[in-house]
């Protein structure tokens, strides 16, 4: 983030601020924060994600994403309860998870923490091998599975920006993954057994949530996670790349698919794939969920 003098837009003074290509605007380090935190809230608004009496579950992984927006969330006036699941990957996850804990006690936040072991007597890696699937996979499943059984009456939040929708979207384009491109949306309405979940970042980029984070001081975990796989980083400079070029692009991208999306995807699929796992009764596109596939080869796995 470079900061430089500029006439602010906001406020109309020549002081200290960033320019947002984006968005063609320049704003002070002092208009920057309410402009970001009123951004998120017209996002919930735009897309009904969900109302001001609701509660909200926020899983926070430490990152500037996710540290920003439970910071805006909560200075917005949002009850928010904040989630971290704690993988235990390496030495760094326990770095990350004691980072997180000081964050909510300062920030006055109700936070559950849940350790993979908790769920899984194994580590990840060894549980990516056992369900022949790659470990960021497997990772994503397990959280998401975390995420919903620990939801209430809570709306799950979490951090993804449209630098992570973008990404994903491309990349399911390139593998035309239609059972997902059918589904995305920044809002999921909840439906048995599946919370509410939404994503109020999702027209909110990463240059902003680490500008957000740096102009109020807020520390966050800037080590980017091991096993991030290479298809994840193509897409992920792909479209930083896109953004860079050409400001604004993935933006009218993102809003350009989401007002498509019905015409592409005319019946929701989505319905018709997923039912009850009979096992734990999560929400499944197969009889029983991934977790308890996993859990039931964990068993094979001890007695082989
Ligand atoms: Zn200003
Ligand atoms: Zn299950």
């Amino acid at each position: 983030m470079e900061i430089t003098k500029i006439r602010c837009k906001v406020c109309s003074s020549l002081k200290e601020g960033i320019i947002l290509d984006h968005y063609n605007l320049k704003i002070c380090l002092t208009c920057f924060p309410e402009f970001f935190k009123k951004r998120i809230n017209d996002t919930i608004k735009k897309f009904n994600m969900f109302k001001f009496s609701d509660t909200v579950l926020i899983g926070i992984s430490g990152g500037k994403d996710s540290v920003s927006l439970t910071k805006a969330l909560k200075d917005l006036g949002y009850t928010v309860k904040a989630l971290h699941i704690n993988m235990e990957i390496d030495e760094n996850s326990e770095k990350t998870e004691n980072f997180v804990k000081h964050f909510c006690e300062t920030e006055k936040i109700e936070l559950k923490i849940i350790k993979l072991q908790q769920l899984f007597p194994l580590p990840l890696y060894k549980l990516s091998r056992i369900a022949k699937k790659p470990l960021c996979a497997v990772c994503g499943t397990i959280r998401r599975y975390i995420m919903n059984k620990e939801a209430k009456e809570e709306v799950i939040v979490t951090g993804h920006t449209l630098d992570d929708e973008v990404s994903f979207i491309i990349k399911n384009l390139i593998f035309w993954n239609d059972d997902l491109l059918c589904r995305i949306n920044p809002v999921l309405i909840e439906k048995e057994g599946l919370s509410r979940k939404a994503k109020p970042l999702c027209l909110t980029t990463e240059k902003e949530t680490a500008a957000f984070c740096r102009i109020l001081g807020i520390n966050y975990i800037d080590t980017p996670c091991t096993y991030k796989s290479e298809v994840y980083n193509v897409f992920k400079d792909i479209t930083t790349k896109l953004n860079k070029n050409f400001p604004g692009s993935i933006i009218g991208f993102y809003k350009g698919y989401l007002k498509r999306i019905k015409k592409i995807y005319p019946e929701n699929r989505e319905i018709h794939l997923l039912q009850k796992c009979k096992e734990c009764g999560y929400l499944t596109s197969s009889d029983t969920c991934s977790i308890c596939r996993l859990k039931g080869k964990l068993l094979e796995y001890k007695d082989g």
